[in-house]
């Protein structure tokens, strides 16, 4: 145990990754641009070759700019082996995948996943002979009856993208280990703060860290963060693809990270207040948010999360998509954009794909990103966006 596992996690927060030797004694590891690094001797060069790991090497091996932001993830995951750093989210996931799987396996995906995954899953793992087996997001322990021969692994992702669900990930992962499968998660809505991923049994957890991480809607980078059984098959891997992230990029995460507790909470009582007040207009029929009794998965959340952040969805009352244009039109504070987790509130229709479990399509969708500003402005926004909804769908 390193002497960080007994600190709770806001003073981890603070305190990962700081490594006096990379920072020089600056509060934050500074941005360490390199390609080629320079040696004295030939023996120096040989060592670094040998030592690649904690030894300035290659810029595609990272500086300390990025070794201490992948450290500060292994230590906010208690039982965590290692992290490794990405270009985006999507390469997290890609890269996560491809360090598992081999021709002839078998992949359970969850059918709630962020659409990018299935879709790599569809165009990548299966022409490599990669097969790929949908399940309901709250099939629970019920995924050991999925589990045959070839099924070498189980891809969760809790609460789902869109629609919310929140998965059984204990009994998920103990079925897995049971019949020897390894078990990965999509743990961006609640980053390790809300949802410890590996101390929950979980092998590979994956975080687009461009989300809460950065936290300021101004870089991209994801990040898998491994249980030792796992983790060497996942730095080989990462590194037989080249991946690699910048130094600015990973400074800015690293800077986001310190704040990460703070803002999470913000965007949690903002997000209860305003789910809670939408909850009883009459215009939305329901709203697709873990901690509100009733969102399908409530009680895995309750039992296993530390909390909530700030994403949900809201389904409107009828009045077909021309009505939630002008919903989502008429909202003033709120951003129309891709991507969430930054400090500002954004706002998406969005319209669920499913592909092995049914979706109510006629769903009028609109997700959320309840940001940082006053809650009560947002509802002021929200109520008059109700009223113009409203005018549309009569
Ligand atoms: C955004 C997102 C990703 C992808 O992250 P990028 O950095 O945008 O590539 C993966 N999973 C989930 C759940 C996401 O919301």
């Amino acid at each position: 145990m390193k002497k960080s596992d007994t600190h709770r996690i806001a003073t981890r927060l603070a305190n990962a990754g700081r490594r006096k030797e990379w920072t020089n004694g600056i509060v934050n590891p500074p941005v360490w641009r390199a390609s080629t690094i320079l040696f004295d001797t030939v023996a120096d060069l040989r060592h670094a070759v040998a030592n690649p790991d904690d030894t300035l090497y290659y810029g595609r091996r990272g500086t300390p700019t990025q070794w201490s932001l992948a450290e500060a993830l292994t230590e906010l995951e208690p039982g965590a082996a290692g992290t490794m750093l990405y270009p985006s989210g999507v390469a997290a996931v890609a890269t996560a995948l491809l360090s598992i799987l081999k021709p002839g396996d078998e992949l359970l995906m969850v059918d709630s996943a962020y659409e990018p995954t299935p879709v790599f899953c569809d165009n990548v793992l299966k022409p490599m002979g990669i097969t790929t087996r949908y399940y309901d997001p709250l099939i629970g322990e019920g995924i050991a009856d999925l589990i045959g021969p070839a099924t070498r692994a189980i891809f969760m992702e809790s609460p789902g993208s869109l629609t919310f669900e929140v998965q059984d990930v204990p009994a998920i992962c103990a079925a897995a280990k049971e019949r020897g499968v390894v078990t990965l998660l999509d743990n961006t809505w609640a980053t390790p703060l809300l949802f410890p991923a590996i101390a929950n049994g979980v092998d590979l957890t994956i975080l687009a860290a461009t989300k809460y991480i950065v936290g300021h809607s101004d870089a991209m980078i994801g990040a898998v963060t491994a249980a030792p059984p796992v983790w060497e098959q996942l730095r080989r891997t990462t590194r037989l693809y080249g991946q690699h992230v910048a130094p600015d990029d990973a400074y800015l995460a690293s800077r986001g990270l310190r704040t990460l507790g703070i803002r999470l909470k913000a965007h949690e009582e903002n997000g209860i207040k305003v789910a809670r007040w939408l909850a009883e207009q009459p215009e939305v029929a329901a709203v697709l948010h873990p901690a509100l009794p009733g969102c399908p998965g409530h009680e895995p959340w309750a039992r296993d999360f530390n909390g909530a952040s700030g994403l949900f969805s809201i389904a409107l009352a009828g009045g077909g998509d021309e009505a939630r244009v002008a919903f989502v039109d008429a909202l003033d504070l709120f951003g129309l954009g891709f991507s969430w987790g930054g400090y500002e509130s954004l706002k998406l229709p969005v319209d669920p794909r499913r592909r092995a479990t049914p979706w109510p399509q006629e769903q009028n969708l609109v997700r959320l990103h309840i940001g940082l500003e006053d809650p009560d402005d947002l509802i002021a926004d929200l109520a008059q966006a109700l009223a113009r909804f409203r005018h549309v769908a009569e």
